[in-house]
């Protein structure tokens, strides 16, 4: 059994999802089992439904709905579907009442909860697994619409939601029993779940990576393959760096990291449910299916680069925090955390002096909440526009001389917060936002300009 999840660019139009039943029907003897993302863009544009709606314009947001629905139609229209009443077509038309019903009612109450968001969003992925099945269905594959809220079980922290394990990992199970005894297909949405209680919940953006590493732990699947638009997990990101090399094996942990600090390619939570059962994943491209892509296993072969790949997010936050009462005692940066933990912030770098504190955010929305906890135990300051840079490889604490390697590229750059995780195998910094993509590119240059055959394509 294997699971395959195709994310937005690989269900995005008509052609796109014909290549992919294409790749369907080539593994059907390996039992496949179907997770699929929002058409492309679609969550994007769902959410700004809502929040449009919630700022009270109802017109606009009712006319950006019609604009999905007719790109939802036309696509299905070119595959052959929708096109008289069937049920599809009642879908799409029963989903878009539903949607336009909740648009009128945030217009009126111009209030938008994280619950509504989910609501709203869940539709991308219903949307899009409705026209797959019965694409599938018309390509000759026997298959079944499941609904990924009967199987993924979450609490309801809305739109982040956390997987209850014990009850998911149970319910997906007897889902499927019936329908792989009857020998179809199954087809679930990535990304959505639900509340003990019923309400639909989302697992976090890019969350149907997750859903399929989880579907996959669940039944003990023998491959999880992560479908995308570029040809696997490369060096950089390809949008960044064109000359990026596709890795060919990863290990777990370096996958991890890369996800963790900016690799959109994997979303970071899918590594979990895989290494608690050992199961492989593969990322591979849907636009070119011969393609080997990348294995990401328990360990990966020895490199004889130090670093594997670099990773990168901008617009990130750093706040300093510095106190002189810091200086030998305790306590403090315990206090420190405690505040970011209490607004359910998540910090990504830290970085200590004696008398300071520096710590990076990305989601900086309840920042100044944080901040005036913060004055209230040293002096804060805030830098915004940054960007962290994280390389990463599992032979970065075997291989000698690599930080001048890494910081000899970066030579004119003002670097800040250097720091190593424990388990050795990255180097985090900190850099300004403007200076990221030369930074990406020399330090691009400067490890890849020989690789290891063995390792990168
Ligand atoms: P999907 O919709 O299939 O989930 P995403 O857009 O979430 O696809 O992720 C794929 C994108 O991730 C690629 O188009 C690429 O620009 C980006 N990316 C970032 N870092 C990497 C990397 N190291 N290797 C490959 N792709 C990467
Ligand atoms: N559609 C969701 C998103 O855009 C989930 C996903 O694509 O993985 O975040
Ligand atoms: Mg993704």
């Amino acid at each position: 059994m294997i699971v395959c999840k195709f994310g937005g660019t690989s269900v995005q139009d008509a052609e796109a999802m014909t290549r992919l039943a294409q790749i369907i029907s080539a593994r059907c003897k390996q039992q496949p089992i179907i997770v699929a993302s929002a058409m492309g863009k679609t969550t994007n544009q769902l959410l700004e439904v809502a929040q449009t709606a919630a700022k009270g314009k109802r017109q606009e947001a009712l006319d950006l709905l019609a604009k999905i629905k007719e790109r939802h139609l036309r696509e299905a229209q070119k595959l052959g579907i929708a096109v008289t009443e069937d049920w599809v077509y009642e879908t799409i038309n029963t989903y878009f009442k539903e949607m336009r019903d909740l648009v009128k009612g945030l217009a009126a109450l111009c209030e938008l909860t994280p619950r509504i968001m989910d609501a709203i969003a869940s539709y991308g992925e219903r949307l899009s697994t409705a026209i797959l099945t019965q694409v599938l269905e018309n390509n000759g594959m026997p298959a079944q619409l499941m609904d990924a809220r009967q199987c993924i079980i979450t609490d309801d922290n809305f739109t982040r939601a956390g997987v209850l394990f014990d009850l998911t990992d149970r319910a997906i199970v007897e889902c499927l029993r019936p329908v792989i005894k009857a020998g179809k297909i199954p087809v679930f949405q990535g990304f959505i779940g639900r509340t003990g209680s019923g309400a639909t919940t989302t697992i976090g953006r890019g969350g149907s990576d997750y859903t399929a590493a989880i579907i996959g732990a669940a039944l003990e699947a023998d491959d999880i393959q992560i479908w995308t638009d570029v040809d696997g997990i490369m060096t950089t990101d390809p949008r960044m760096v064109k000359e990026a090399r596709r890795i060919r094996v990863i290990s777990f942990d370096e996958a991890a990291e890369l996800a963790y600090f900016g690799a959109k390619v994997l979303h970071p939570a899918t590594i979990i449910p895989a290494v608690r059962k050992r199961i492989p994943v593969h990322v591979l491209n849907s636009y070119r299916p011969e393609q080997e892509g990348t294995l990401i296993t328990e360990e990966a072969p020895p490199c004889e680069n130090p670093v594997k790949a670099i990773a990168f997010k901008s617009g990130i936050t750093v706040v300093n925090v510095a106190s002189t009462r810091m200086l030998m005692a305790y306590g403090f940066l315990k206090k420190i955390f405690e505040i970011f933990d209490h607004y359910k912030v998540p910090v990504d770098v830290v970085s200590t002096s004696e008398v300071s504190v520096s710590l990076t955010v990305d989601d900086a929305s309840a920042l100044w909440d944080i901040i005036t906890e913060l004055k209230k135990i040293g002096e804060v300051n805030v830098e915004g526009s940054k960007s962290i840079i994280c390389c990463v490889g599992d032979n970065l604490k075997n291989i000698p001389g690599v930080l001048s390697i890494v910081f000899g590229a970066l030579q004119d750059l003002q670097i800040q917060m250097i720091s190593q995780g424990a388990s050795a195998i990255n180097i985090t910094f900190v850099i300004d936002d403007d200076r990221l993509p030369e930074a990406v590119r020399g330090l691009h240059d400067a490890i890849f300009a020989r690789v290891d055959p063995h390792i990168f394509v």
